[in-house]
C-alpha cells in the first residue's frame, strides 16, 4: 500500500501523522470518500468539487490547485493497482501549537489512503435493514453547516452510538426544527406513490454524491424526484424507504423505530432505482475509460 502524506509515498508502518496536527487536536480538517470502480474514480471531479467547497467554507487552504488534486487522486489509484476499492482523502490544518488557533499551522497536510473497500454484507440488501431516530440531533447548520464535511463527526458519532445500542446499523438525524435530515453516514431518500422523495439540502444533510447519482438514475428512468422538507411521520408511511452513501450505495430499509415500512421487504421501485443507479455506474466508467 503507497500512502501519500505532503509529497512523500510511503507504506501503511511509515504512513504517521504528527500528535500536534490540529486535524488530530480538534478535528480540524476537512475529506472526501471516494469510490473506485472498475480502475475509474466514481465522480472524480464532483468529489474534488466537494472538497474544495468544504476547505473554502472553512478558511482552509489546500496547497495545491483541484486539477492537481485529480491528478493526484489518479496517481495513487495507479500506484496501488487498484480496480476496485476505495479512497480516503484527508487534509488537515497542519501542525501547528497546542493552541486551537489555526493561524499557528503554516500549511494542510494532504493524506490519500487508497484502501479496499468493506462491503456491507449481500442480507443487508436483500432483505433491508432496521433504523432508529437518535436524540442526537443533526448539527444545525448555523453552526458547522452539514454541507461542510469536516473531520467532525462527533455528533455523527452519538448519533451511531445509539444505534449500535438499539442493535441498529444506522440512525436517522433530525434537524433542530425535528425535520429529518440525514443518517450517521448515509442520506436517506423514501417513495410515495412511485415519487422518490429526500429531505432537501439545506435541511441538515451533507450534499452527497450518490445521493446526486440516484436522482439522477431515477430520474434518467422517468420517475418524479423531489427533495423536500421530510418529517418522521413521511418516513413512518412512505413505501418503501433507502438510504444512500459511497460505501453502503443504496440500501432499503424495512424498518424505522419499530414501524415496518411498506411491506416490510425492499419493494420494487428501490430495485428498479438501484438497477438504474448500477447501470449509471457502468456507464460513467465506460465514458472514463474511452477518454
Ligand atoms: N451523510 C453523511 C453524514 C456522510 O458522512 C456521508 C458519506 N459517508 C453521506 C451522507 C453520503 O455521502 P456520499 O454519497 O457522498 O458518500
Amino acid at each position: 500500500m503507497q500512502i501519500y502524506i505532503d509529497g512523500n509515498w510511503v507504506g501503511k508502518e511509515d504512513a504517521k501523522i504528527s500528535v500536534f496536527d490540529h486535524g488530530l487536536l480538534y478535528g480540524d480538517g476537512v475529506f472526501e470518500g471516494i469510490r473506485i470502480y472498475n480502475g475509474t474514480i466514481f465522480r472524480l471531479k464532483e468529489h474534488v468539487r466537494r472538497l474544495y467547497d468544504s476547505a473554502r467554507a472553512t478558511l482552509l487552504t489546500i496547497p495545491m490547485s483541484e486539477e492537481e488534486m485529480a491528478e493526484l487522486l489518479l496517481e495513487a489509484v495507479a500506484k496501488n493497482e487498484k480496480t476496485d476499492g476505495y479512497i480516503r482523502l484527508v487534509i488537515t490544518r497542519g501542525v501547528g501549537d497546542l493552541g486551537i488557533n489555526p493561524a499557528t499551522c503554516p500549511e494542510a497536510s494532504v493524506i490519500v489512503i487508497v484502501d479496499d473497500i468493506s462491503l456491507y454484507p449481500e442480507e443487508h440488501y436483500t432483505r433491508g435493514i432496521k433504523v432508529i431516530t437518535a436524540s442526537t440531533r443533526r448539527n444545525s447548520p448555523d453552526a458547522v453547516d452539514p454541507r461542510i464535511k469536516s473531520l467532525n463527526y462527533l455528533n455523527n458519532i452519538m448519533a451511531k452510538l445509539e444505534a449500535q445500542q438499539a442493535g441498529c446499523l444506522e440512525a436517522i438525524l433530525l434537524n433542530r426544527e425535528g425535520k429529518v435530515a440525514e443518517c450517521t453516514g448515509d442520506n436517506i431518500f423514501y417513495i410515495r406513490d412511485g415519487v422518490l422523495l429526500t429531505p432537501a439540502s439545506d435541511q441538515g444533510a451533507l450534499k452527497g454524491i450518490t445521493r446526486d447519482a440516484v436522482i439522477e438514475a431515477a430520474e434518467g428512468i422517468g420517475m418524479e424526484t423531489r427533495a423536500t422538507p421530510s418529517t418522521l411521520y413521511d418516513l413512518y408511511t412512505a413505501d418503501e424507504c433507502f438510504l444512500t452513501g459511497t460505501a453502503a450505495e443504496m440500501i432499503p430499509v424495512t424498518t424505522i423505530d419499530g414501524r415496518t415500512i411498506g411491506t416490510g421487504t425492499p419493494g420494487p421501485d428501490t430495485a428498479r432505482v438501484r438497477e438504474a443507479f448500477q447501470a449509471l455506474i457502468k456507464n460513467e466508467e465506460q465514458t472514463a475509460a474511452k477518454k
